[in-house]
């Protein structure tokens, strides 16, 4: 490990968090890691990362602290709870990043707080799934001061591929919403589209492999369509965090006073694909839903 890398320090090890904490280490950057359930720490420590007891912890001997969690509670749970979190063992001029899907109002308030420590803050929500985070080429789309985002670039080109400045605080949680917008239209308009082929039996590798490359190509297409048609429904992204993405864009959009009536509808399905007991399973579960709608209990059993 070179000596004038920066120090990472970092909370949160799922299904992205743990890829990306991987790529840091690997980019020689000497790496401190916390994960709640500590099992899940295991293959970073024999990588060669330091295990930390808390946040605070991780945090106390790191140039920049990024925190990878579920929800907006959880960020300020790890982040700004008083003994334990992030902000009791931030060292005055570190930088905590956080790369979680959360509400813009999140961003304000713990900018507000770490910055009367000293401590800078950039939300850094991510994008690309559990392929991108583990072969660093997620997109992330940032918010803050710029020239926080510039000294933490260098990490951040450990993790991904398209790293854009997107504008001052929250601008980052804000634009991620924009993407989970499209996402959830785009996962639903696969799965329709799947169902029309599969009720006009079509085989749908052909159809995929026909126009995935072409004016309807999209990540969701080439990397859920293949899900779809195989029944593998394990997770890169919860069907509940999606949800999770849409209640608070719905929130936000009440906010702005905006109508957003296709992810209403998405959301609604989402829904029901939660409730049919898929929350824990791949976003591509929504297929399940959407050709329920089509068949007979029969042909849905050949289909799941
Ligand atoms: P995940 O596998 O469920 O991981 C969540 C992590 O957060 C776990 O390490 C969990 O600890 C930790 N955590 C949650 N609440 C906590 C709390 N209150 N205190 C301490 N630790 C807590 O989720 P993920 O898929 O990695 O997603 C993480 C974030 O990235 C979410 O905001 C998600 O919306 C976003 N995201 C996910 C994807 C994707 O494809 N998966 C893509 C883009 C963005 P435990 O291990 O103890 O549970």
């Amino acid at each position: 490990m070179s000596k004038d890398k920066l120090h990472v320090g970092f909370v949160g090890l799922g299904i992205m968090g743990r890829s990306m904490a991987a790529n840091v280490l690997k980019a020689g950057h000497p790496l401190t890691v916390y994960n709640r359930t500590v099992a899940k720490t295991q293959p970073l420590k024999r990588a060669g990362a330091v295990l930390a007891a808390s946040p605070a912890q991780a945090a106390a001997q790191s140039d920049i602290v990024i925190s990878c969690v579920s929800d907006s509670p959880d960020v300020y749970q790890v982040v700004l709870e008083e003994k334990t979190g992030i902000i009791a063992g931030a060292r005055q001029g570190s930088i905590v990043v956080d790369c979680s899907t959360a509400a813009p109002e999140v961003a304000a308030r713990c900018t507000e707080e770490l910055n009367k420590k000293g401590v800078g803050f950039l939300d850094a929500p991510i994008s690309g799934g559990d392929t991108g985070a583990k072969n660093a080429t997620l997109s992330i789309m940032v918010g803050g001061r710029k020239e926080d985002f510039d000294r933490v670039l260098p990490v951040l080109e450990t993790m991904g591929k398209t790293i854009v400045y997107c504008g001052s605080s929250g601008a980052g949680y804000v634009v991620k919403l924009c993407n989970q917008i499209l996402v959830s239209m785009n996962c639903w308009a696969v799965s329709e589209a799947l169902s029309f082929a599969q009720a006009a039996r079509i085989d749908m590798k052909s159809m995929l492999q026909a126009i995935s490359g072409g004016a309807a190509g999209s990540w969701q297409l080439i990397n859920l369509g293949p899900k779809m048609v195989a029944g593998d429904y394990a997770p890169g992204f919860f069907v509940d965090y999606l949800l999770k993405d849409l209640r608070i864009a719905h929130a936000a959009a009440c906010d702005l006073k905006v109508s957003l009536p296709g992810t209403a509808v998405a959301e609604s399905l989402f829904r029901a694909a939660s409730s049919h007991g898929f929350g824990r399973e791949g976003t591509q579960a929504i297929y399940k839903v959407i050709s329920g709608l089509r068949s007979s209990p029969e042909e849905r059993s050949k289909s799941n």
